[in-house]
């Protein structure tokens, strides 16, 4: 079951108030035109009445997707005690629990999860193409937008790395990555029932945190 509720807003562009209606909860096997509505944006996309300019707004949301054994929480605040009391039974059935404080980590986050690729692996291959654009001399650091997962196909992820004027796709087989994680297990072990932020600043804390004991 979705669940949603209606809110007070006031618009940023002309300052009226209206209400509009916010999602707390999507079930996506009930609801899939709503999986759809959360990929594109358009759940999050509001319409002023009064001066009919759109605005983006993230609210806090719990996304359950059965069929494919995850549940994410979209929020920049940790999980609440009721959605951590379904956390532990979750977990030991074998689902995966993420937090998301992005609207664009969460919509990746769907993909991959879909896809029925571990997000931590997808993480690592993303950060060793980061090493590889860098290495390449393809840009400096600074220069990378965005590293986005793109798709998964007969076990190979594809992989962009965006920079401002030039980027670079990558092709990465997944079994290669598994090898590199199988290296050192325990530095990839994530704490699932806690529905942990599996993204780019946490794959980089496990590199940063394993520098300092060196
Ligand atoms: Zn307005």
């Amino acid at each position: 079951m979705s669940t949603s509720r209606t809110v007070r807003y006031a618009c940023p562009y002309c300052g009226k108030d209206f209400e509009a209606d916010i999602y707390d909860m999507i079930n996506v096997e009930e609801d899939p035109d709503l999986r759809d509505r959360c990929v594109s944006g358009d759940l999050f996309r509001v319409s002023c009445p009064h001066c009919k300019k759109d605005f983006m707004n993230q609210f806090p949301l719990v996304y359950i997707d059965k069929p494919n054994r995850f549940v994410l929480w979209l929020s920049k605040e940790a999980p609440n005690s009721s959605l951590l009391q379904i956390s532990k039974p979750l977990s030991e059935i074998g689902y995966t629990l993420r937090r998301c404080p992005t609207l664009q980590e969460f919509v990746e986050k769907i993909e991959i999860l879909e896809d029925g690729v571990n997000d931590v692996l997808v993480e690592l291959a993303k950060y060793d193409c980061f090493i590889e654009f860098i290495d390449n001399e393809k840009g400096v650091p600074e220069d990378v937008t965005s590293i986005e997962y793109q798709h998964t196909n007969n076990g190979v992820m594809k992989i962009n790395v965006r920079a401002d004027d030039k980027g670079m796709s990558f092709h990465v087989p997944i079994d290669m990555v598994e090898e590199e994680m199988e290296q050192n297990p325990e530095l990839y072990e994530v704490d699932n029932e806690h529905f942990p932020v599996i993204n780019g600043d946490w794959i980089i804390s496990l590199f940063q945190e394993t520098d300092g004991y060196a």
